[in-house]
């Protein structure tokens, strides 16, 4: 069976398909894992898995003994408790008023981000008589989420905050993908002296780049996302991450031109007598950014073929004069990403980074999970 019959098989109508290779998201679970050991490795799998299906990634990477998982919103962590009814779901956004009895019902963690959210969790827990699970965030820097040092001082100063069984305390890095920002380690600093207040709390710094700044940085716990499918955490040329998507576009009609043609919208390119152009089935209505074009190239077979003028709503042109025009039927694949041109590749053609390209993937693209069965 050729590549292209393999994703033809379930998906005849499919004009885009995204290919989510779910043993890779489990071997980069396991090499993250690995590497932060004997760190505890969770997953984040907010925004439904960075675009990828929160629930099967969530689901495989259970079976490959994930216990924690991050999630946004409280919407996410209801969805995915309904799927998966055994590990720990937490939801970032933290607790707002009148959501406690959801975050009890559906027994998911809040991120508690500020005093008020603190105080409103520990009077359910004096309600109920337990310590409800929760994760409490301190804000090391970044200045987004979580309480600030002068909150995070007086919090220890009351009585239940330092004795509470956190299940984690956290804190994010502003600048990790740059290794030798001096955020680093001032953030570093000012998380390991104001957590040493909550010695309940198992301690998380690192997201995905954080694994990459050394030991220090792994602490109790690490909280990897875009690492886990297939973004490069590094500045390192070569990335340590197996792919994980293949995205897959169809070609509808191919052109020889006989004189010399402008190509797309605003006329921006033009090409000479005897160029063959290619048009397939996704545009930025898909997530295929228009920052892309004229940009980087895509495949048909073995050939590579650049993106010729602007990327239209449902529509993308290709160069195709180096293919055989019996090569160029009608309905035949194009890879869009792939072993041709990768997650990071495109985000650089697209002025931005492989988090934006994943999450911005339409839900009219079709999702194809392959694997998972660990
Ligand atoms: C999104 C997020 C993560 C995961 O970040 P990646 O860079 O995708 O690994 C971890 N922690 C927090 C608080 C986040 O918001």
């Amino acid at each position: 069976m050729t590549a292209d019959d393999s994703l033809d098989h379930g998906s005849p109508m499919a004009p885009c398909v995204l290919s989510v290779d779910l043993d890779a998201i489990v071997a980069n679970w396991r090499t993250l894992a690995a590497r932060a050991a004997p760190a505890e490795c969770a997953a984040v799998v907010k925004a439904d898995g960075y675009g990828l299906g929160a629930v099967p990634v969530a689901r495989a990477l259970t079976r490959a003994g994930c216990r924690l998982f991050f999630v946004a919103r409280l919407e996410e962590g209801i969805a995915l408790r309904q799927a998966l009814p055994a590990p720990d779901i937490a939801v970032l956004d933290g607790l707002l008023p009148r959501q406690s009895g959801a975050f009890i019902g559906y027994r998911l963690l809040p991120v508690l981000n500020d005093p008020g959210q603190v105080a409103g969790w520990f009077d359910r827990c004096a309600g109920s008589g337990v310590a409800l699970p929760a994760i409490l965030q301190l804000d090391s820097g970044m200045t987004r989420a979580g309480l600030t040092p002068a909150q995070a001082l007086s919090l220890a100063d009351t009585r239940a905050a330092p004795a509470f069984p956190w299940r984690a305390v956290i804190s994010h890095l502003a600048c990790a993908d740059t290794p030798d920002h001096p955020r680093n380690e001032a953030q570093r600093a000012a998380f390991v002296a104001l957590a040493a207040a909550f010695p309940q709390g198992p301690r998380s710094l690192a997201a995905s780049s954080g694994i990459f700044l050394g030991n220090g940085y792994m602490m109790d716990l690490v909280r990897p996302g875009a690492a886990l499918y297939g973004v490069n955490p590094t500045r390192a040329a070569v990335n340590p991450m197996q792919p994980v998507v293949r995205l897959h576009a169809r070609l509808l009609q191919a052109r020889c031109v006989d004189s010399a043609q402008a190509v797309g919208y605003g006329a921006t390119a033009t090409v000479p007598p005897g160029t063959k152009i290619a048009t397939i089935s996704i545009g930025y209505a898909d997530g295929l950014p228009r920052a892309s074009g004229g940009r980087g190239t895509m495949r048909l077979g073995n050939w590579n073929l650049p993106v010729i003028g602007r990327i239209s709503m449902d529509l993308t042109t290709l160069d195709a004069s180096a293919v055989p025009d019996a090569d160029l039927q009608p309905g035949r694949w194009v890879e869009v990403l792939g072993a041709g041109r990768s997650l990071d590749d495109l985000a650089a053609d697209s002025d931005t980074i492989g988090y934006e390209i994943l999450t911005g993937i339409a839900p009219r693209v079709q999702r194809r999970h392959l694997g998972g069965e660990v």
